[in-house]
């Protein structure tokens, strides 16, 4: 199964995604998290992103395509992936089409979770909260100035992968607003169906 997470900031891609790779044993392909790793490790690459990620913006379509056409060849994803926070530009998208193309696989689905603008900002200042009494690192990115400029680069950049992925007949929107477990059923009722 090949399916891409589509939706802005504090959607809950990750969180459903790691429920996915739970159920169906398929690795979650986050760039966010790829690119953290890189920024961590001071790449080549991380040095190039950090300062684009900092500020909220998105690194270039370069930079993520090639990590992904990286990732995907590795033994883990043969069988499958959920692309979480990829494709993010109608750019990334063809790239990713012609990834699949070349390799001669389809995607199943692009799932759009479908959340009210109002509750994200309030969703995200509370994974950096969470992240803060855990004692884990809080993201840089996990604030409400910076929130508001990842928001502009979704509507800017992203959104228009809604019409995109809708018009090649691969669009599922799923209610975004219901709780973590209620999500969860919702797609799986997609994926039955798909099945
Ligand atoms: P995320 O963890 O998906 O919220 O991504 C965090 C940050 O990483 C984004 O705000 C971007 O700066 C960068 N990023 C992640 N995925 C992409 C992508 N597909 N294209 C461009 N930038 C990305």
């Amino acid at each position: 199964m090949r399916l891409i997470l589509l939706g802005p900031p504090g959607a809950g891609k990750g969180t459903q995604a790691q429920r996915l790779v739970e159920k169906h044993g398929i690795p979650q392909l986050s760039t966010g998290d790829m690119l953290r790793a890189a920024v961590a490790a001071q790449t080549e690459v991380g040095k190039r992103a950090k300062a684009v990620m900092d500020a909220g913006e998105l690194v270039s379509d370069e930079i993520v395509n090639a990590i992904v056409a990286e990732r995907i060849d590795q033994a883990d994803a043969a069988n499958g992936f959920i692309l979480d926070g990829y494709p993010r530009t109608l750019a990334q998208a063809d790239a990713v089409g012609s990834m699949l193309n070349d390799r001669g696989v389809e995607l199943d689905a692009v799932v759009e979770l479908v959340v009210d603008d109002k509750a994200l900002v309030g969703r995200i200042l509370k994974r950096a909260e969470d992240a803060r009494a855990a004692g884990q690192p809080v993201r840089k990115d996990d604030n409400a100035e910076v929130f508001d400029e990842r928001l502009r680069e979704y509507y800017k950049k992203t959104a228009p992968l809604i019409g995109y992925y809708y018009a090649k007949g691969k669009l599922v929107g799923v209610d975004g607003m219901a709780t973590i477990d209620d999500v969860t059923k919702e797609i799986d009722g997609v994926l039955v169906k798909l099945s």
